[in-house]
């Protein structure tokens, strides 16, 4: 029942370890063995149950035995506010403090000149909330998410309470076929559930 024991890389144990994480959260335990296997995961969970680690962890693992052969964007990850985008953001800053790995954040009410830098920098993870990666999508023709390997959705049920709907569906149809997505949610509504059939394959499901 220890970081060790989830097969985790030096680097990232290293983070945990500074970071005070002495064992992991029930999520955490039930998702990371299984998303390092690439496949598709849906989980039912809170904010505070530890599950932006839960899909961090095994993300910046795949990055980093799988490293690219070229720069490009490997993984986003959607969120439904800029609060939260702020908070996942900085915690995946913490957890690759040790690695090389690159993570940028694309809001509104950020300059966009900025952002567009920053992406075009290609950053091996982006957090962004939809409407704005849309944009940059869009409008930077540099742009793009054609070597995404891993999409992540995060309070599925906001995002769509929100009205990003069309906004996700736009993004998931940007992004490669072949790819691990994630999906965490606080509630399984029926819209969830269309949206969990929409962009996940065989997802495993799990609950924390
Ligand atoms: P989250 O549910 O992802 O918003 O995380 C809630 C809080 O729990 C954050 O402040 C994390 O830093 C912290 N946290 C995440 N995983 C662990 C862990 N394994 N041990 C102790 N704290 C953790």
């Amino acid at each position: 029942n220890s970081f060790m024991e989830l097969n985790l890389s030096r680097p990232l144990l290293r983070a945990c370890e500074v970071l005070g994480y002495t064992k992991p959260t029930p999520i955490q335990a039930a998702c990371l063995p299984l998303a390092l296997t690439g496949r598709d995961i849906c989980g039912s969970a809170i904010t505070g149950s530890g599950k932006t680690a839960a899909f961090a962890l095994p993300t910046l693992e795949r990055l980093l035995f799988r490293p690219k052969r070229i720069p490009a964007i490997r993984v986003l990850i959607l969120t439904p506010t800029r609060e939260l985008a702020v908070q996942v953001h900085s915690m995946i800053e913490k957890l690759a403090q040790f690695t090389d790995i690159r993570c940028c954040l694309v809001v509104g009410g950020l300059s966009t000149k900025v952002q567009v830098t920053a992406l075009r920098s290609m950053p091996d993870i982006v957090v962004a909330t939809p409407g704005r990666m849309i944009d940059h999508l869009r409008n930077s023709m540099s742009v793009d998410l054609d070597d995404l390997a891993v999409l992540i959705l995060d309070e599925a049920d906001r995002l769509l309470e929100l009205g990003f709907s069309a906004e996700i569906h736009e993004l998931v149809r940007l992004c490669p076929k072949r790819r691990q997505t994630m999906l965490f949610s606080a509630t399984m509504t029926e819209q969830v559930d269309e949206l969990i059939t929409l962009s996940l394959t065989r997802p495993l499901r799990l609950s924390a």
